[in-house]
């Protein structure tokens, strides 16, 4: 799979990071030169390499950590942004005319790339919307490239239009669209020829297409397997002929992906699917975050980033912690901290974000059942029990233990364990000692 390799690298550079309490400037940097390392190796532009890490750099240093979060998250944090931004932010939409209007959409790419089955794929996508294509077989050079589009437009249950081997393609994409008003069809998928590579010829004969139809949108097909190939070929293509969108192939493949985190830069165009397969159903809408998390391999953590960014105010959790140290945390806090963690979806949902924690998921059931027992005892307390259990009686603890569809004996149990925790908090002043502080450059 893409990225596996990149993915790879760059945990192990952020597992070093993670554990730290504080980073300094020599951390960032011994970091982020690894992650230069590792974008190179994945085949991302060296310019467009140079640039993230600085902006990276410029991020990182100096800024304040958030309370929430350790300076090694607030590293990934940053990384990840970056990420996505560089891939464009937004997802991308093809856009396209009202449904009475004909769209018109010419692919182009070089021969191999995926442009047929691309055409295909996308064409059976937009048919599933709602929308009528029709692919248009402009490729009259490559051998068999009309029957594969036919057989890949009925695979789809979209038409295909083909006047032979023996027409102009302008000819072609000229009688296609005249061809699509009479049959009521709004989206004209031109699947032109390509060539092994860059070549006056072929791309002379894009211009003419163009300038002989009404061309709405200019989809680049692009292998992903090829690299800093792809990418130049994606400037050349835009420079000559004008490329509204990348679509980029074979990224299920032993690809290094920097393609993926070129493109946009390099070509200021959006990637807006991603060929995943050859089975006609793979291809995916192309969502910049989502490949950056991939990329990064972070599971969803960096979701629960950003959820405990919303999610926990930094004042509350200086005052949690000033209660702690002062063995002044009691029940009514300890309620507040279980309802910090259901916000965020409970402690299961927690460790199934964190990569590598999902088998302790089993064990956190559990836990997750008695925690709820635990909070259905507090809640049947009074706020002045919650504050001092100690003015619990056995019979309030009995009223309690009913209330809370438990033993006595568990309530007994629980106020105990709060009760030694407290203690243990009073005998272990300095251990409980204030968290990070300053930027992360130190
Ligand atoms: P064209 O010359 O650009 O029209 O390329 P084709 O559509 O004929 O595709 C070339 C080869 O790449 C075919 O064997 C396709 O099945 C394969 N292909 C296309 N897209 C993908 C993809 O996303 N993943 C994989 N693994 N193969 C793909």
């Amino acid at each position: 799979m893409a990225f596996e390799s990149l993915a790879d690298k760059l945990q192990n550079v952020f597992k070093n990071l993670r554990g730290k309490g504080r980073l300094t400037e020599a951390d960032v940097k011994t970091a982020l030169k690894e992650v230069k390392m590792a974008l190179l190796e994945a085949d991302v532009s060296f310019k467009v390499v140079k640039q993230f890490i600085s902006s990276v750099q410029e991020r990182a240093v100096g800024q304040d950590v958030l309370t929430s979060l350790t300076p090694g998250q607030m590293v990934i944090k940053i990384v990840n942004e970056e990420l996505v931004k560089l891939m464009g932010s937004e997802t991308t939409e093809i856009a396209l005319k009202p449904q009475n209007e004909i769209t018109v959409i010419m692919m182009i790419g070089l021969q191999g790339a995926g442009k047929t089955t691309t055409t295909a794929k996308l064409a059976g996508k937009f048919k599933a919307k709602g929308r009528n294509p029709l692919l248009a077989a402009c490729d009259i050079y490559r051998p068999a490239a009309i029957k594969q589009l036919q057989v890949n437009g009925e695979k789809v249950g979209v038409p295909v239009f083909s006047m032979g081997e023996n027409n102009s393609p302008v000819n072609i994409a000229k009688a296609a669209v005249e061809h699509a008003k009479k049959e009521g069809c709004n989206l004209v998928f031109l699947d032109t020829a390509g060539r092994l590579q860059i070549d006056e010829a072929m791309m002379e004969e894009l211009v003419q297409i163009k300038e002989a139809v009404h061309v709405d949108q200019t989809i680049l097909v692009v292998d992903a397997m090829t690299g800093q190939d792809a990418v130049n070929v994606a400037g050349s293509f835009n420079d000559k002929i004008g490329v509204d969108g990348v679509i980029l192939t074979k990224l299920d493949g032993d690809t290094r992906g920097g393609a993926a985190l070129s493109i946009r830069s390099v070509t200021g165009r959006p990637i807006l699917y991603v060929g995943m397969g050859e089975k006609l159903s793979d291809l995916e809408q192309f969502y910049p975050d989502r490949m950056a998390s991939r990329i990064l391999g972070m599971g969803d953590i960096l979701s629960l980033i950003e959820k405990a960014e919303f999610e926990v105010s930094e004042e509350k959790a200086k005052e949690m912690s000033q209660k702690l140290r002062k063995a002044e945390f009691d029940f009514n806090d300890f309620l507040d901290q279980m309802n910090q963690i259901k916000k965020m979806g409970g402690m299961g949902s927690i460790l199934n974000m964190m990569p590598g924690m999902s088998q302790l998921k089993g064990n956190v059931d559990i836990d997750e059942k008695s925690m709820d027992r635990v909070e259905a005892i507090i809640l049947s307390m009074t706020k002045e029990e919650r504050a001092n259990p100690s003015i619990l009686n056995p019979s309030r603890k009995q009223r309690i233990a009913r209330g809370a569809g438990v033993e006595v004996a568990e309530v007994n149990r629980i106020v105990k364990q709060f009760e030694q925790s407290k203690k243990l908090m009073k005998q272990l002043p300095g251990m409980m000692g204030g968290r990070r502080k300053g930027g992360l450059g130190g």
